[in-house]
């Protein structure tokens, strides 16, 4: 199966790509390198021995996508591609309505002009807001509280209405949880640029020593132990949602959506300590206030992808610290320029 693969070069997508090689099918990777680079490529290389084709272009470029499909015999569509910094979201709203919805739009449009109706879509459980309750199901109303949670909504409400439209187009919006950890390799992994927004980044620098302290943003929630909790899933188990997701209802028509978590919480606190097992290393952290927007605590409940795609969550919290560790230890500053 052919498949192109927006934003092929960046955390999820090299992952999912890896994935896929081993399971036989062909992704072709396009991306601006806007948050990612080119070395990416060789670590799949040396991962898998294939070597995917990779476009380096953007997504708003239509006549480069008609370009790809024109070149390429392509049979379905995941679609990375995007900007996800909810905090850089407020200050840059532009971009990120630019980029990721009208991004994804184009996208569409390229694919309905080369024939190809086949579409996974990353979406995030940020699109659940501030939930009533816990656990999530995909029937939750859904709500955004800045610019990146809703230009996730926006491309899911538009991928709503050109489905209903295009009755022959199968559209997955895949809501992710909270993506961490590394192949098990310890040759690809997330290398944010700047400081890191997101938990697991933080932690595995301090670990590493490129940072002094975690900041704990809050320990008076209603929670286990006053810290945030969130449902924390393995790269690895989250690219072969993708795969179970293109399997099972890639051919089906229709609009299909599904949680992508392990149905599990853990605090920030929790996540502080497996690390230090994990690594050795006593993490350092101190109690801040909390961060504006922060809700308790959030997790999936996965059953309809267990159901549907018969796909599960398979890694621990102990294997995606100590995935994690193996990246960050062996490659401290991230990916080689190329
Ligand atoms: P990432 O930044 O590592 O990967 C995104 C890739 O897309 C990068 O390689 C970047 O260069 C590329 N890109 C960005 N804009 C582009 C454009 N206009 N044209 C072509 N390429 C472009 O991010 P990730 O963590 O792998 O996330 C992948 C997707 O999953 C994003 O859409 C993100 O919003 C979504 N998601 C991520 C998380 C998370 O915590 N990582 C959670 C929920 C949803
Ligand atoms: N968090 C924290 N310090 C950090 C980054 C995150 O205490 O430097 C907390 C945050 O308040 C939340 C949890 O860790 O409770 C996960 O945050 P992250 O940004 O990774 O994911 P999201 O907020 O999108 O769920």
């Amino acid at each position: 199966m052919r498949v192109l693969v927006t934003g092929g070069m960046g955390y999820i997508g090299s992952h999912t790509c890896v994935q896929m090689i081993e399971a036989g099918m062909t992704p072709i990777i396009l991306d601006n390198l806007y948050n990612s680079k080119s070395s990416v490529l060789d670590r799949i290389e040396a991962l898998t021995n294939v070597r995917p084709a990779f476009y380096q272009g953007d997504i708003r470029d239509r006549a480069f996508l008609d370009a790809v499909f024109k070149e390429n015999d392509v049979e379905a569509v995941i679609h990375f591609a995007g900007l996800k910094a909810v905090g850089e979201s407020v200050e840059k709203p532009l971009e990120y309505y630019d980029n990721n919805v009208h991004g994804s739009l184009v996208l569409v449009e390229a694919m309905r002009a080369a024939g190809v109706n086949s579409l996974i879509f990353s979406s995030s459980a940020t699109v659940y807001g501030d939930p009533a309750s816990v656990p999530i199901t995909e029937d939750f109303p859904t709500s955004a509280t800045n610019p990146y949670g809703r230009s996730k909504l926006m491309v899911e409400e538009c991928l709503t209405d050109i489905q209903h439209a295009y009755p022959e187009m199968s559209i997955t919006l895949l809501r992710y949880f909270n993506p961490v950890g590394s192949h098990q390799s310890g040759t690809m992994g997330e290398d944010p640029q700047g400081i890191p927004n997101n938990l697991m980044p933080f932690i595995s620098q301090v670990a590493v020593g490129r940072r002094e302290s975690l900041a704990v943003f809050g320990n008076d929630y209603p929670t286990v132990d006053g810290t945030g909790v969130r449902d924390y899933i393995h790269v690895v188990d989250l690219a072969d949602g993708h795969l179970a997701a293109l399997n099972y209802k890639g051919k089906d028509a229709g609009l299909h959506i599904y949680n992508l978590g392990t149905g599990n919480g853990s605090s920030v606190l929790e996540m502080v300590d497996a690390f230090s097992k994990a690594s050795g290393v006593e993490v350092k952290y101190h109690i801040a206030d909390r961060r504006p927007g922060d809700i308790a605590e959030c997790w999936a409940d996965p059953a309809k992808a267990k159901a549907e795609l018969h796909w599960e969550a398979k890694h621990t919290v102990e294997d995606m610290t100590a995935d994690t560790w193996r990246w960050q230890s062996t490659n401290p500053s991230g990916y080689p320029d190329a």
